[in-house]
């Protein structure tokens, strides 16, 4: 049987068969997929291989075999094994929540998010939260800040979860996709769920609650039906993806507005710092590039990694 996996405890599956039908499954012995060593080798969203096996009146799947992956998220635990725990996979959108205050979501913030979603080939949608509490001032804020990532060509819909402003744009993008929701805490992430889908708020709050009272290294996410058809994934207690390790040539791929230009460049391993003739900079100079954008890279290039950390786990 196919089917697709909406929750994992690590040594359990709940896995949604093509007909409809939850069964428990377990891994049949040990495989490892896709090179990736991990501590739990399927995740939320994989879809598998399973068999029916009947033990006297007990039913249990065993899973025998994995689809390859559009993508997934990971996080490296902090203490010494370092081991690399997969948190879900095949996630066709991401939205992002951003509030310009209470509390305040900063362009490095956002700049980190996106990066890390470009590395892991997850589509990011920015949703400018709270619009309906914003006065003058705050509101051309958040619209230039829209047309600043309008303009590197990430979708931004300004909505507010309270009153339901544009919360259609954000159900349509939803709708027959595996979607999560990320952001700051206080961004609004359960009031637009529960706009979305009033039911759903009651299932995600209660595993938060769970989450809150285990004191346990390791997070696991769930996956629910939307009544519209789709699913969300929800990742209590994380804010973000986690760090991707990567060489520092690397890094300007993943700014799109880098990438486009960098072969403009005079050395083709320009890191965009001081090297001489280099487009990044020149597009700089003349605004065409956003400077909190080169600001972000050249953050994330120096490689606080620890700050980062704070920002998506609160570690
Ligand atoms: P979460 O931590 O991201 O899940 O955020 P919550 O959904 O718990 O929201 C945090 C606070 O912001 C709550 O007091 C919400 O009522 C409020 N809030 C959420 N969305 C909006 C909105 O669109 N407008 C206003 N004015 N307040 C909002
Ligand atoms: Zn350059």
């Amino acid at each position: 049987m196919k089917g697709t996996v909406y929750k994992s405890t690590g040594s359990w599956y709940s896995v949604k068969a093509e007909n409809g039908t939850f069964y428990d499954c377990r891994i049949k012995g040990k495989f490892r997929i896709g090179g990736i060593k991990s501590t739990n080798p399927i995740a939320v969203g994989d879809h598998v291989d399973f068999e029916i096996e009947t033990k006297g009146d007990e039913t249990i799947g065993v899973i025998s075999g994995i689809d390859e992956r559009e993508n997934y998220i990971i996080r490296k635990s902090v203490n010494l094994s370092k081991q690399t725990h997969i948190i879900a996979a095949n996630i066709d959108v991401a939205f992002l929540l951003i509030t310009l205050n209470n509390p305040p979501t900063f362009t490095t913030f956002i700049d980190r998010f996106l990066v890390t979603a470009e590395a892991y080939h997850i589509k990011t949608v920015l949703l400018f939260n709270k619009i309906d509490a914003y006065n003058e001032d705050e509101l051309f804020e958040i619209k230039m800040l829209a047309a600043l990532y309008r303009n590197i060509g990430y979708e931004c819909i300004g909505i507010s979860a309270t009153t339901g402003k544009n919360v259609d744009k954000v159900k349509e993008l939803m709708t027959n996709k595996v979607t999560m929701f990320s952001g700051h805490s206080g961004v609004g992430k359960s009031t637009l769920i529960n706009t979305l889908e009033a039911d759903l708020d009651l299932k995600t709050s209660k595993i938060s609650e769970q989450h809150l009272q285990g004191q346990h290294t390791t997070t696991f996410a769930e996956m629910f039906d939307l009544s519209f058809g789709g699913q969300i994934i929800d990742t209590p207690g994380i804010k973000g993806f986690g760090v991707v390790e990567m060489e520092k040539e690397e890094l300007g791929n993943y700014f799109p507005e880098f990438f486009e230009r960098k072969e403009n460049c005079k050395f083709n391993n320009c890191l965009h710092l001081e090297e001489p003739n280099c487009a990044i900079k020149e597009a700089l100079e003349n605004d065409e590039i956003a400077w909190s954008r080169y600001k972000s890279y050249l953050q994330i290039l120096e490689g606080e990694e620890d700050h980062f950390r704070k920002d998506i786990y609160g570690e």
